[in-house]
This record gives C-alpha cells, structure tokens and sequence, in this order.
C-alpha cells in the first residue's frame, strides 16, 4: 500500500475536506515514513541528533540535520521558506562555493510548537522572559516560523554572506546574531540597514 492509498482509505467522505485531509494524511504518511527511514538508515544522509530527539521535535517541525545545505530541496526548515529566501541563498551558496566557503543551514523555518519549545528551554537558562527574549523570540513575532530567517553557519560562511549577501538581498539583522539572516530585497541597490544591537531593539519583537 502507498501511502496515497492509505490516505484514500482512511479519510472521511465529505469531498472537499476529503481533498484537503487526504493531503495532509499523505504528509505525515510520507513524514511518518522518513521518520522511520531516518531513525533507521540515515534518510538521504540526515540524522537528528540526540538533542532533537529528546526534544521531541523532528523535520517535520523544522529540526535540522548535521550538514543541511540550502540546496537540500525534502527538509521542511527549508521547504517552508519564503521562496524569495531560499533563492537568494542559492544564489548565494552558488557564489560562495567559488570562493571555496560552503554554507550550511543550522536552522530556517520552524513550527510554532518548535519555536515555543526553544523560547521555554531560553527562559529556564536566562533565567527571566525578558533575558529570553533577548534570544529566542515569541512564536508570534518570530522570523523563523514566519518563513523569513535562516541561521547560517559555521562562522566564516556567515562571515563571508555578511561581507556579500547584500548583492543577493541577504542581511544581518541583529549584532548579536552573527548567523541570522533574512531577505531584504532593497539591499540589492542599497545595501543591508542598520543592524539593531539585538532582538530587544527590534519593533518586530514587540507585541
Ligand atoms: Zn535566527
């Protein structure tokens, strides 16, 4: 049985909701099966590692594995992407690679409960919300479950997209964040804006 088929036959009769569960069945089908996959046999070379798995949160919540390129086109981190992103950092992984630096994914989009679960693990380790916030931002207000941020390492790849990401609309937003990127499609023509110190001073995070 195909997991098409298995959608077929466990979804509910009604026609349009039928269309709609029987895609997200067929998801966490092909999810649940690169689950199994990858906890077995390393699906297309990706492992979770430890950290992940007891987190609880797999690919399918935007967890990244060792070695993520944004080339890779199955790990959701990147598939949900804003597409104008994940091109531009194509784009510039293209360039990148000539200048001999390889840029590697440590996060991109994550789920709400993905993202809420960091934003808890910052407020037990700063000790405060408001240390946290510094850090991890509030599902609502995150870039990251938005689509719109990437974390880029390891540092000589973020130090070689801060010196030429502006060419492809890609900039540093934050001091802090060194490898936190998102797409500023103005930057093209005029450069990257001024970064803010950190998350804090960002009008974005504040709700
Ligand atoms: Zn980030």
């Amino acid at each position: 049985m195909t997991p098409s088929d298995a959608a077929r036959t466990t979804t509910p009769r009604s026609p349009g909701f039928r269309a709609v569960t029987a895609r997200r069945i067929r998801g966490i089908l092909v999810a649940g099966v690169r689950g199994v996959v990858a906890r077995t046999a390393g699906a297309f070379g990706y492992r979770l590692t430890k950290r992940q798995r007891r987190g609880g949160f797999g690919f399918a919540d935007g967890a990244v594995p060792d070695g993520l390129t944004v080339f890779d086109s199955e790990i959701s981190a990147l598939t949900n992407l804003d597409p104008a992103l994940l091109g531009a950092l194509r784009q510039a992984a293209k360039a990148a690679a000539e200048d001999g630096v390889e840029l590697f994914v440590n996060s991109g989009w994550r789920s709400p409960a993905y993202q809420e679960h960091l934003r808890r693990n910052a407020v037990a380790r700063y000790g405060s919300e408001e240390e946290a916030a510094r850090w991890v931002a509030a599902v609502e207000t995150s870039a990251h479950v938005a689509g719109n941020a990437v974390d880029i390492g390891p540092p000589e790849a973020a130090a070689w997209l801060s010196e030429h990401g502006a060419e492809y609309g890609l900039c540093r937003i934050y001091r802090s964040e060194p490898w936190h990127y998102e797409l500023r499609p103005e930057a093209v023509e005029h450069g990257c804006p001024p970064m803010y110190a950190d998350p804090s001073e960002d009008p974005r995070m504040r709700r």
